[in-house]
């Protein structure tokens, strides 16, 4: 395998996503597998051009730049037609992307296209004489999978979080070479597509951006008892989350679950109010640097598993936290 490693670096309409870096380590660790391939990134569509430079600093010494106009915002089939061209273009001996929502959708087209086996949510690569063996998260997280994968062309997307961003290279860095695609897009390729975005309400600090999540389980009670969970989370400049639980019963949007069918994050510090810790919910924050729980029940998952735990209600227990933040920044203001 000497072609090169190919990796998506997602954004949205140029705007790099939060784990559009870690694509890059994860393609430095395959190709330093494969022996002789060089990592190349794809920026696809228009606007992601201006990323080019921070992106080569990054390293990927070639920035593939695929220009269409049914590239200029996502569509899962586009986007797919134009990744598997990429590579085509290339010679590509991998293609990877971050495990994402859109990073596994875009492979999954890539494979289908290409009729090629997709290793998804991988952890950890070994290459050993162009033989790759890949762990990845199964099962929502309760098992960890070996596997082999043997195809011509490795497809494989690295778990969220599981890989470090790829920082800036010390100095001055050349900029990188750019060679530029006009793919012809199949005709499936229209077929998804974005016709309109709704701004969330509460655009304050992203969920898995943030470095404290405030995350509300059953145990709150109803929608009006995050309102405490928001104070607090606004205190420590953090975003609030919730289990699944919650949104089912529609106290929370969607976009605010963490789990296995949510967003899975990775903030400093986890503070997991009223939830159980069922591994689903688990898969979702395992990735915490320290998790904080406050349940009734000494028992439960979460308070054994966790970092720190308050046994108490919630609802005491968090109107004290909030009393004592206070107290000691009478300011007021969220914690740097
Ligand atoms: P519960 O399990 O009911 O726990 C409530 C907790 O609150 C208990 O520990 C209780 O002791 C505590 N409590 C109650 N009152 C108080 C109080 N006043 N103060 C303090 N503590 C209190 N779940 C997710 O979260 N995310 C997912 O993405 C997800 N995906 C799933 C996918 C599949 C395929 C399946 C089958 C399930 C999934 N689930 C997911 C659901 C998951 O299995 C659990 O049912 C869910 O996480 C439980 O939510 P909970 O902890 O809020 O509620």
């Amino acid at each position: 395998m000497t072609g090169p490693v190919l990796v998506l670096i997602d954004h949205d309409r140029g705007v790099p996503a939060e784990t559009a870096y870690q694509a890059l380590t994860l393609a430095r660790a395959v190709a330093d597998g494969l022996g002789s391939a060089t990592v190349e990134a794809v920026l696809i569509g228009q606007a992601a051009e201006p990323l080019a430079a921070d992106v080569g600093a990054r390293g990927a010494p070639t920035v593939r730049l695929v220009r269409h106009a049914d590239l200029d915002d996502y569509a899962p089939e586009a986007w797919g037609d134009a990744f598997a061209a990429a590579a085509r273009a290339a010679g590509a001996a991998a293609v990877v992307a971050v495990g994402t929502d859109r990073g596994n959708e875009v492979l999954a087209h890539v494979a289908a296209i290409e009729d090629l086996p997709f290793a998804a949510n991988v952890t950890d690569i070994d290459v050993i004489e162009g033989t790759c063996t890949v762990t990845r998260v199964r099962w929502g997280g309760s098992l960890l999978e070996q596997a082999t994968v043997e195809a011509p062309v490795l497809i494989l997307s690295g778990a969220a979080h599981a890989f470090p961003a790829a920082a800036p290279a010390a100095g001055d860095t050349p900029a990188p070479a750019i060679e530029e695609l006009t793919p012809e897009l199949g005709p499936a390729a229209g077929r998804t597509r974005i016709v309109e975005r709704e701004t969330a309400a509460d655009a304050g600090t992203s969920l898995t951006g943030a470095a404290v999540v405030v995350s509300g389980g059953r145990g709150v009670g109803s929608a009006d008892g995050f309102a405490i969970l928001e104070e607090l989370a606004g205190l420590l400049g953090g975003a609030v989350g919730c289990s699944r639980v919650v949104t089912n019963n529609g106290w929370r949007p969607h976009s605010d679950q963490v789990g296995q069918t949510g967003k899975r994050i990775a903030p400093e510090l986890y503070i997991a109010c009223g939830i159980s810790g069922a591994i689903q919910h688990w898969v979702g924050m395992m990735a915490a640097k320290r998790v904080l729980a406050i349940n009734t029940d000494g028992d439960a998952p979460m308070v054994t598993k966790a970092d720190y735990a308050v046994i108490g209600d919630l609802h005491v227990v968090l109107p004290a936290v909030i009393d004592e933040l206070r107290r000691r920044r009478p300011d007021g203001a969220p914690a740097a």
